[in-house]
Formats: C-alpha cells, structure tokens, sequence
C-alpha cells in the first residue's frame, strides 16, 4: 500500500503565556547592553548638542532639494544636509519624499548621508528607517507582499516569518537598517482604517504572526548584511478608537489593555525587536506620547525594554497643537521627553533639537534622561553594524525582487484569499468558461496593494509597475482574451455603465464582480459606513437580475458589509489586499490552479451596529444578543473537504504545574490536496472576571493529499489558560475547561 507523505506544514502549538515565540525559535539576537561599554566610552566624549541631535529625527524633505524639499526628481540638497548632521546633530533620517526611489538612487541618497555623517566630530552613523510594510514599499520594482491582514489569513507562521526575510533583504539592499512595522496593534475595530495594517482581532494569532514577522526580519544577528531592526508599533490601542476614526480616543481600563492590547507587544519585545513607536492617539484622555505609564513603567522597567522608543509623526508637537495637554510646544516636548519617548520624529523642521537643548540648560530635563536616550539609540545603531559599515551593501543588488521572491509572493498571496461561499461548487470555473469581468477593484493594481505602497496612500495608479497584471490581465492571460469581456459597470461610489455591464453578462457564463476600496491609508481612509458603497451594492443587484452566476472578489482592507447582496451571490473570495502578485494569485484561485486555504483572521459583520469580535462574551450571545456575524472569524473553504475526528485529552484533570495533552484527526475527504488549518479553542466556564465565550489557544495547518488523514497534537498548560485577573496581574484559576476542534468538544479540569 502507497504510504502517503504526511505534509504536516507548519505549527504554532499551544504553550506557556510566556512564550512569545513559534515553537522553539529562539529570540533574535543578544541582549541590546552587550555594546554598554563601547557606548560608555562614546557618550563620555559627546557634547549636550550631540546628544540631543541623536535624539532629533527629521524626514528626508528636511535634507532634499526645493522649497518644502520635494522638487522632483528627487536630489539631496548638500547644504540642508551638513546643516541638519553638522550642526544639529540629527541622528536619524525617515522615508521619502512623494514617491518611491529606484535601487541606485537610494544607494546615492544613503551612501549621501553617510558620507557627511562621517565629517562630524564623533562620527556616528545616521539610523535611516522606513515604512517598509509589506516590503519594501519605498523602493521601486520590490517584492510587495499581501499586507498584514492578508498575511494573518494565512494562518502560517513560516510564511510570515519569510516575507519578515524577504523584505529585511530587498530593504537592506536599498541601504536601509531600520523598519517601520510590524503594526502589533490588535486589529479588533473594523472600523478603524488601518486594520489592514494588523494581524487580526485575535491575540493568540497576532503574537504567534508578530513574533514570526521579527524573526524573519531579525534573524540570529540583525548586524548581517541582509536583516533589519523591526519597529513596534503603535504602543498602545492606537488601534482600539472607540467610534472607529483615526486617532481618536481610546477607552481602555488596565485590565483590558493588558489582556487584548499589550500581549503582542510584549511578545515582540521578547523576541528581540529593538526599536517601538507610540501610539499616536489617547487613551482615557492620556495621550499616548504623553504616557510615562505604558513607555517607560511597562515597557522598559516591567519588560525590561533596552532599545528605544521614537515617536510617531509630529506626535510631540501634536500634545500642544492638537491634544492641549502642554501650554506650549517647549512644554511638549518635555512632557514627552519625561513620559519615555527616546527619539522625535518630528519631522520637519529642527525645533525638537532646539526646544529640548533648552529644556537641557534648565535642567527641566535631567541630564540622566538624556544619557539613557542615547544610550537606548546607540545600543541599536551598534546592533544593526551601522559602526562597522553605515554604507549599503551594494552585492545585495543581484537578489533584489528575484524570481524566487516572486513566485514565493504568489503563492503567499494565494494562499491569504479565502474562500466564504461556494454555492453549489461553482468554484473553481473551467478554463473555457466565458467570463464577464467588472467592478471597480478588477483592473486597478493600487487597489491589490492599498496604502503604504510606491507612495504614502498607495493611490497612484500610475506609479505602479506595468508588467504588473491586475484581476482582469491575470484572468486574460490564463483564459485567453476571447474567454473574457471587461465592463467596468461602476467606480466605487459612482455608477458608470451598469446597463452595459448587465447585458455583456447575458452574454457571459459568469460573472466575475470585482468589489472593495480605493487604496487608503491612516485618517484619510476613515468611514462613516462599513456597508459598502451603495453604487457597488447596486452593481450586483443589477447582474443578478441576469440570473447568471455570479463569482464576488473583495479586495478591501477591512470587512465591508455585503449582506444585502449576499444572497444574489454564488461564491465570495475575500482577497484583502494581496500584494502586487495578487491579480494573479486571485486568477489562480478562480480557475483551480491554487485550492484555497486562507481563514479570516478578523470576524467578517453583517451589521454595521453588530461589531462583536469571536471571543466576545457570554453576555453578547445571550439574554436577546447573539454573536452572528456574515463570517466568524477563522472561516474559510477549500475545493476540498476535511473531517475531523477522535479528539481526545490526555487526563481529565491536571494539577496547575500540569499539561494536557489534545489530540485530533484531520481527514482530506474530497478529491483534491487541499491546507486546511486546525484551530483549538478553549472556553473557562467559570472564573472571577467575565471569560470569552471561547478563546483561541493553538492552531496548525496542514496540507492533505485526497483521502489522507493526519493527527495533530496541542500541550496546554496553566499559563495557556491564565487572564488578567481582578487585582490587574495574569492568574490562572482552578477550575473546568471546555476545548473545541471544530465540532468535536472534550472537558478537563484544573485542580
Ligand atoms: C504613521 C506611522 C508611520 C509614520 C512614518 C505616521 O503617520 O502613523 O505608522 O510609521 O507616519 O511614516
């Protein structure tokens, strides 16, 4: 008998609370101090000025030709340079100016830079960072990946750990040491316009992603010449505003802050990322940079943080201009300052440097603040090797965007598009299969990519690479042309040619509706709706009248509502935003080239007034609630179908220094090799703080052949099964535990 390979792909496995990491990995790197003696030495010999100049990070028009430094093309100006690194000291320099660099030319903008750094009396490297959030945004012709969210939907570790790679490469390659993400923000308000920017809504999986993300990025020794310091951000709940808008407050008690918001944070800090920013928003009327609380009392003293903490954009400035908790901007800079933040990014202009040497010669900033600033940015200058070599690494130029990385991109963005409806299996469609392709998201690239790509908003059409295809060209070169009839039928807010579009269709087999969102990014992507746009809506209810089939693609960066044209659907693919490979990842998935195996990392809401996420509480499914989403959270379909059976425990209780053991099988019962990935929840049924309906605690997809079966293995111990109990610290109490594989359930207690 033919023994089948069993493709166990990859894991995370329940473990202790403590451990941050995916099984195993190790932390990235040594302890931050190991370049304490060698800093002592450079800080003894450093003036007030330099200090405050490494703390002073200003963006890259500062240094740039033309008035408000954008002249285009792009040059440095030599003379706001020297004047920036000469005689203000700065220590840092960030992203672009409107758009995108080539490769050679960021090699001359930071060799550039480097090169005046070297003039200065001490001469201490510049940090340059960069929004490198599904790759290297900023550089034109990079691997851009799917963002976070798609990137959650694929439930793989290893997948995540290696776009953490892929990117730290093609950043490096452009010079570059430090980067902007990953965003550890907990993706729980759908509203919010950077949910695409997050892993998901759930912590367990945000950590297990995040800390893979830094791997990746981080490597054994983030000095190698193809790793970068990853950045956390934005510390803490910026993610969590209450009505949804960007930057707006944050309601959020200790206890819940350190139960859904922190974890991830915490995580990354613990597998070695040495840099974080914070939260550009408030929480219980404290902003974010102005909280000595989070920055400094539980990052660096609690967490024992030693890298450093930069601000997020004209976030200090903003505690006068905008949040009106310091009188004047001088104010703002020491409240800041004194909350923990260690680096301004100010970013355009030189008046943190000014303000704050005030401060210094007053002593209204102690000179102990000062030293331990520094000291934090140099610990990370010292450990991405800028003082053994500030210059890009010019032989990194031969693997850039590599075929490799490509194909590796495709089958990441393949596997993040899940699959909601398949109704009657019209899914996969034949190859000869005449299609009639509309909707405002098929024939665009920026709306695959969205914000943080070529330019800050990512709406450029015509920036992006043309040999690019988007859905249509995608569907057009696997099908052939003659196959597909392209009607755009509406824009996203405007009808254009619905009537054209409705009788292409009757012409059709099938309909392929391509729906979603414009690229955004931060404020500007805000709603006051999540229903999609009625024009969009209308579209559909248009092409059913034909009473073709009809295959809906979203491409979106958070989930917007569909229910009212649900019903006039047959099959659904959530495509997030998949990257610059993701019209043809979309195509490969549409005629069975790739079997779907994403799963929403975020609940999918059926009503915009019923915005539960999955772990919500009792009190949310009973008594006239009910937690009914259009999709819950961990949802996907394959072309193939799994069964699942013999769950069993290892003990029926287990003492608090115990494991138990959960055991399943998972069966391909369908007829194709299909990943399907297994998901154990866990619901305390009784504890003295309200507990989730139920909670996820451990997850591994698997890749099955037609007819093989696997058994998969969770260890959950007490830490797995702790909250943040009444007195605000993580207990873990005695008690019955239900655990859930899909429908298969088992008991044990804790004694
Ligand atoms: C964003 C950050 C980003 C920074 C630098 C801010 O507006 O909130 O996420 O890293 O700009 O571009």
């Amino acid at each position: 008998m033919k023994v089948l390979l069993k493709r166990i792909l990859l894991g995370f496995v329940a473990g202790s609370t403590g451990m941050a990491l995916a099984a195993g990995a190790p932390r990235s790197g040594k302890s931050l101090t190991q370049f304490d003696a060698k800093i002592d030495a450079l800080l003894a010999k450093m003036t007030v000025e330099e200090k405050v100049g490494q703390m002073t990070q200003v963006t890259i028009d500062v240094v740039s030709r033309g008035a408000d430094g954008r002249e285009e093309p792009h040059q440095l100006d030599r003379a706001k340079l020297e004047k920036a690194i000469l005689e203000y000291h700065v220590g840092s320099i960030l992203n672009v100016g409107p758009s995108a660099y080539t490769l050679p030319h960021w090699l001359e903008v930071i060799t550039a830079i480097q090169d005046v750094a070297k003039k200065t009396r001490l001469g201490i490297p510049i940090l340059y960072g960069i929004d490198a959030i599904h790759g290297a945004t900023y550089t034109l012709g990079s691997t851009l990946f799917p963002q976070s969210i798609g990137q959650a939907a694929t439930w793989n570790p290893e997948a995540v750990r290696r776009i953490g790679e892929v990117t730290a490469y093609e950043v490096r390659a452009s010079g570059i040491p430090w980067n902007f993400n990953p965003v550890l923000d907990i993706g729980r308000q759908p509203l919010w316009p950077r949910l695409w920017e997050t892993f998901g809504e759930d912590v367990f999986l945000a950590k297990a992603l995040g800390a893979a993300y830094i791997q990746g990025q981080m490597g054994e020794n983030v000095a190698a010449r193809d790793r970068i310091a990853p950045c956390l951000k934005h510390y803490a709940a910026y993610s969590m505003p209450l009505n949804g808008k960007d930057r707006t407050p944050a309601w959020i008690d200790e206890r819940m802050m350190r139960e859904y918001i922190l974890p991830t944070f915490q995580a990354g800090v613990e597998a070695g990322a040495p840099t974080v920013m914070a939260n550009s928003g408030e929480i219980c009327g404290i902003p974010g940079h102005a909280n000595e609380h989070l920055l400094t009392d539980v990052l660096k003293k609690e967490w024992g943080f030693e890298g450093f903490i930069v601000s997020d954009w004209q976030d200090i400035e903003r505690l006068h201009t905008r949040d009106h908790v310091a009188e004047t901007p001088k104010e703002a800079v020491r409240i800041a300052v004194m909350a923990g933040i260690d680096m301004s990014m100010i970013p355009l202009d030189l008046s943190f440097y000014d303000l704050l040497l005030e401060l210094v010669k007053e002593k209204a900033v102690p000179m102990s603040r000062i030293d331990d600033a520094v000291r934090r940015i140099l610990r990370v200058k010292y450990a991405v090797g800028l003082f053994d070599n500030a210059y890009p690494d010019r032989s990194l130029q031969s693997g850039f965007a590599s075929k490799e990385f490509t194909e590796f991109n495709r089958n990441v963005a393949q596997e993040s598009i899940t699959l909601l409806k398949n109704a009657a299996g019209v899914l996969p469609l034949k190859k000869g299969t005449r299609v009639l392709v509309t909707g405002p998201t098929a024939n665009m690239l920026s709306v695959l990519n969205g914000g943080w790509t070529i330019t800050w908003q990512g709406d450029e059409e015509s920036l992006y690479p043309k040999e690019k295809p988007t859905i249509l060209k995608a569907i057009e070169t696997k099908v052939g042309a003659e196959n597909v009839t392209y009607v755009p039928g509406t824009s996203f807010d405007a009808p254009l040619d619905v009537a054209a579009a409705a009788a292409a269709a009757e012409k059709a087999d099938c309909i392929i509706a391509c729906l979603g969102e414009r690229a955004y990014c931060e404020t500007q992507g805000n709603v006051d709706d999540l229903t999609l746009d009625e024009a969009q809506l209308r579209l559909v209810e248009a092409l059913a009248e034909t009473g073709k089939p009809i295959v809906l693609v979203l491409a979106e960066g958070r989930p917007r509502l569909i229910h009212r044209i649900l019903g006039k659907v047959d099959a659904i693919l959530m495509a997030y935003l998949p990257g610059i490979e993701g019209g043809r990842a979309v195509a490969d998935i549409l005629f069975g080239d790739a079997v779907p195996s994403g799963r929403l990392p975020v609940t999918y809401p059926k009503f915009p007034n019923s915005l539960a996420t999955y772990d919500c509480k009792w009190v949310q499914v009973l008594e006239g609630n009910s937690y009914d989403p259009e999709f819950p959270f961990g949802f996907g379909l394959s072309y193939t179908t799994f069964s699942y059976s013999d769950l069993t425990l290892s003990g029926e209780s287990m003492p608090m220094d115990g494991s138990v053991t959960v055991r399943v099988t998972v069966k391909n019962t369908g007829p194709v090799a299909g990943k399907e990935v297994v998901q154990l929840y866990v619901s305390d049924l009784y504890r003295s703080v309200t507990p989730p309906v139920r909670e996820l605690k451990g997850f591994r997809k698997v890749d099955l052949a037609p007819g093989e079966s696997t058994t998969v293995e969770f260890t959950l111990t007490a830490g797995d099964l702790s909250f943040i109990g009444r007195e605000n610290t993580r207990v873990t109490e005695k008690g019955t535990f239900r655990v859930a594989i899909e429908s298969l359930t088992g008991e044990f207690a804790i004694r």
